[in-house]
């Protein structure tokens, strides 16, 4: 383990993984903070995903350290801490408070902060965060229902979240390249600053501020600050040079798709596979109890399981969703699909499903803790931001890719398991 990673959300750890992976290191993810007796998988880059972006900062301190205290004892040499792009914190702000912990356990003093991902069209320019054209609190963000972001200037985020101070490196020095941006980080930390925002508006960027940063013990932003750590491993002869990180054991098995995102993109998705898979709607309205539910979802399944994938989804358009919540109550719906999916992941998976894909960020929550799935052995995107997983440790070997709602182009679904047969 070269790379131990914390992140403060589960599909923020995936993304993680994947550009952990695209950068040549085999990579896992482990779900929740490993415990003792877990065994420490056989990757160059652990990711462990807490839930932890909006929990109290005194939960989200302890369980971030907890997993750097394993990541530590598995040797890892340089620590990442993921959180997201737009740097999603609470008015609390857990970002400086896990950060400055970090930093306290490692003794490190100083870490850079990046949440730039251009290819998202998130960019950090004089210390400011913009989405697409405009400023962070701009952006829709300001709205976020958790975590509102009312100010762009990191700086100023950043500072009010922890006792240290923050500088800038600003672009002009970012576009001079590694060794300026080491320069200027030195310096900064030489004047007891405690962190440096840098600017970065493109990949070159990302791969220049990696590269200058490939002595730090701590580094935190985003995945796309990952993008250069790989190739700092191989220079430093820690890395094998050619070697295809995302490669998965073959699984033999029945394919499913379980689909609980209502989400734009899932219902575009489903659209194309009606046409050509065997599609079972769950309406949560017949009879809302999660074990009715699965129970007729498994018997038709039970029928169909066979050559080609099957998928079943409880997606609806927002005017079916409203009216289920307006019957139900909105979390009692969530709950109640929630748990029916889950139960019908693991009816599938006893009668010999292998190989599922799962739409929805709360839905995949649901379905990987019902199977028990602790760990994940990331593998090739279908599309970006959306691997194969191997789930290993389990009793059965599965492959899954969890899917969050707006992710993926409209023929996922189809292509997914294409891939697995390529
Ligand atoms: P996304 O990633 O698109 O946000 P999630 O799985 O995170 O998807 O969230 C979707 C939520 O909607 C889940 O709680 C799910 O149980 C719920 N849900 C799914 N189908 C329906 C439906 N037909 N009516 C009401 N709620 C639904």
């Amino acid at each position: 383990m070269l790379l131990g990673a914390v992140a403060d959300d589960f599909t923020g750890a995936t993304d993680l993984c994947s550009m952990l992976v695209r950068g040549g290191m085999r990579t896992v993810q482990l779900i929740g903070v490993p415990r003792h007796i877990d065994a420490r998988p056989d990757a160059d880059a652990v990711v462990v995903a807490l839930k932890s972006r909006t929990a109290p900062v005194g939960e989200a301190v302890r369980e971030s350290l907890a997993a750097l205290d394993w990541l530590r004892q598995g040797g890892c040499r340089q620590f990442f801490f993921k959180y997201c792009s737009t740097f999603d914190s609470t008015e609390q702000g857990n970002i400086g408070p896990v950060a400055d912990a970090l930093i306290a356990a490692l003794g490190s003093g100083f870490a850079l902060a990046c949440p730039a991902f251009p290819t998202n069209a998130r960019t950090v320019y004089q210390g400011h965060l913009f989405v697409g054209g405009v400023l962070l609190n701009e952006s829709g963000m300001e709205h976020h229902p958790l975590t509102p972001m009312t100010d762009a200037n990191l700086v100023r985020v950043l500072g009010r979240q922890t006792d240290g101070t923050v500088g800038l490196v600003p672009y002009a020095t970012v576009e001079q390249g590694a060794m300026a941006i080491r320069r200027a980080m030195t310096a900064l930390k030489e004047q007891g600053r405690r962190y440096a925002i840098v600017d970065a508006v493109s990949d070159a960027h990302l791969i220049a501020i990696g590269e200058a940063a490939a002595e730090h013990a701590l580094i935190t932003g985003g995945s796309g600050v990952a993008m250069g750590l790989g190739a700092n491993f191989r220079r430093a002869h820690l890395l094998a040079e050619h070697r295809d990180a995302g490669s998965l054991p073959a699984v033999a098995g029945h394919a499913v798709v379980l689909a609980g995102s209502c989400s734009r993109m899932t219902l575009t998705q489903l659209a194309r596979a009606r046409a050509q898979l065997p599609v079972f709607e769950i309406d949560p309205l017949a009879s809302p109890h999660a074990a009715k539910l699965s129970a007729a979802a498994l018997e038709w399944s039970h029928r169909k399981l066979g050559e080609t994938p099957i998928v079943i989804a409880s997606s609806a358009p927002p005017d079916k969703v409203a009216e289920v919540q307006a019957q139900l109550g909105r979390d009692a719906a969530g709950t109640v699909i929630e748990d029916t999916m889950a139960r019908i992941a693991e009816g599938l998976v006893a009668e010999g499903a292998r190989r599922i894909v799962v739409a929805g960020g709360e839905t995949s929550g649901a379905v990987v803790q019902r199977l028990g799935v602790r760990s994940l052995r990331i593998g090739a995107e279908v599309d970006p931001g959306v691997p194969w997983t191997y789930a290993e440790g389990g009793s059965t070997p599965l492959l899954l890719a969890l899917k969050s709602g707006n992710f993926g182009g409209p023929d996922f679904f189809l292509r997914a398991f294409q891939m697995l047969e390529s």
